[in-house]
């Protein structure tokens, strides 16, 4: 399919709106009001740190929503506001995050629900309001929304439109696009959905795995198995891997991705020298600023003597899983909470290990004095760090 000439006719449909309503400055207020927090403005300009008696807290210096999700969250707002009768719809949670999705729902901003695996778009009818959340949706979607005749309020994140360019060109050179992220994530299934050949890999073992497939040959079989998902249509190793683009997932940990881009790169080195080597290979940075300074963040404060991590955000959300892989891999005990409903009753705290199900821990803070490391994910609003920091100061008798 032609996606750049359908997203273009799309952009010029007078159903289709990616600019807001002109309500911003009504929405901003209530946005402050329900998200942001006096406590954390105070931490922010106290170096980000904050002591009172045995606990010492220590915010990551970049944290907490980016102005992606900010933007998603406020032209849906705004949508609510210019469409009051309307049936409102959005093919996603809008971000990764319990509170604002189910503010959302308050606001009578429905979810397409699901019939088994597939989401049930036969529930929207034309002339409804469909919401695209800030990790895009798939070519196929929008299409299906268009031809229903929906108003469509495309909240899509510039870097994440940046990435499908990307794929673009890819496809514009007839390049495979290797996409550094999770298959079954919305904003990979959006992103390979611009592409006509694509292979998701997850982390750098499955790239080398790929890159030894390119110069060494294996078992066609076993890759197509190892990967099974992860590709697309008709995609085979033997052939689709001579011309290579290199796409990510834009909350993937960046020093992975940046890894990735690179062992492609030496790969087709190798294989078609480096005369050869822009016939072979294309590769774009495409690593969103907002994931990079929180893993930068993250990365400082890790450095410090904490005796915990507390890594706030939803349990979806891809970019504060990999907050706390890096809290993981300096040894710091860590735990990943979506909201501060997890603590107690008492010093009791459900979490999520990585990579694990949810498990209940008590006496989580330990007595006497502690420093508590604290990051957020990008679709955490600061109101849900400045609950958690209360419930810590209350367990501590502070
Ligand atoms: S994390 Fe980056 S790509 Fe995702 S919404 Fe925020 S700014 Fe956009």
């Amino acid at each position: 399919m032609d996606t750049k000439a359908f997203k273009r006719s799309l952009h010029h449909s007078e159903n289709y709106h990616r600019r807001g309503f002109g309500h911003q400055a009504e929405v901003i207020e209530v946005l402050n009001t329900e998200y942001q927090s006096s406590l954390i403005g105070e931490i922010r300009n106290n170096n980000y740190q904050l002591r009172r008696g045995d606990v010492t807290i220590r915010l990551a210096e970049a944290f907490g929503f980016c102005w992606g999700v900010e933007r998603a969250v406020a032209m849906a707002y705004e949508t609510r506001r210019h469409f009051p009768t309307e049936r409102i719809w959005i093919t996603n949670e809008i971000i990764h995050n319990p509170s604002v999705n189910q503010r959302l729902r308050e606001m009578e901003v429905n979810f397409i629900p699901f019939a088994g695996s597939k989401k049930d778009f036969s529930i929207v009818g034309q002339g409804d309001v469909v919401i695209l959340p800030a990790f895009g949706a798939s070519v196929q979607e929008m299409q299906l929304l268009d031809h229903l005749g929906c108003t469509i309020v495309d909240t899509t994140c510039p870097w994440v439109s940046k990435v499908w360019n990307s794929v673009e060109k890819h496809k514009r050179r007839n390049h495979t696009s290797v996409i550094h992220g999770k298959y079954n994530h919305e904003e990979t299934v959006a992103t390979s959905s611009f592409a006509d050949k694509y292979l998701v890999v997850l982390n750098l073992s499955q790239a080398e795995y790929v890159c030894n497939y390119i110069l060494q040959g294996g078992n066609r079989e076993e890759f197509l198995n190892k990967f099974k998902n992860a590709y697309s249509q008709g995609f085979d190793p033997d052939l689709d891997l001579e011309c290579i683009g290199v796409a990510n997932q834009t909350t993937m940990l960046k020093s992975e991705t940046e890894q990735i881009g690179k062992l492609f790169e030496h790969t087709l080195m190798q294989k078609y020298g480096p005369i050869e080597l822009n016939q072979h290979f294309m590769s774009f940075n495409t690593i969103c600023d907002a994931t990079q300074e929180r893993q930068d963040a993250m990365f400082e404060l890790v450095k410090e003597p904490l005796s915990l991590m507390v890594v706030i955000g939803g349990y979806n959300s891809s970019n504060t899983t990999h907050l706390q892989e890096i809290a993981i891999d300096y040894a710091i005990p860590s735990y990943h909470i979506d909201s501060d409903s997890r603590i107690g009753p008492g010093n009791r705290l459900v979490h999520k290990p990585l990579g694990k199900d949810l498990e209940t821990i008590e006496e989580w803070l330990p007595s006497g004095p502690i420093v508590v490391g604290i990051t957020s994910g990008a679709s955490t609003p600061d109101k849900v760090v400045e609950k958690v920091i209360e419930e810590i100061f209350a367990i501590k008798g502070v």
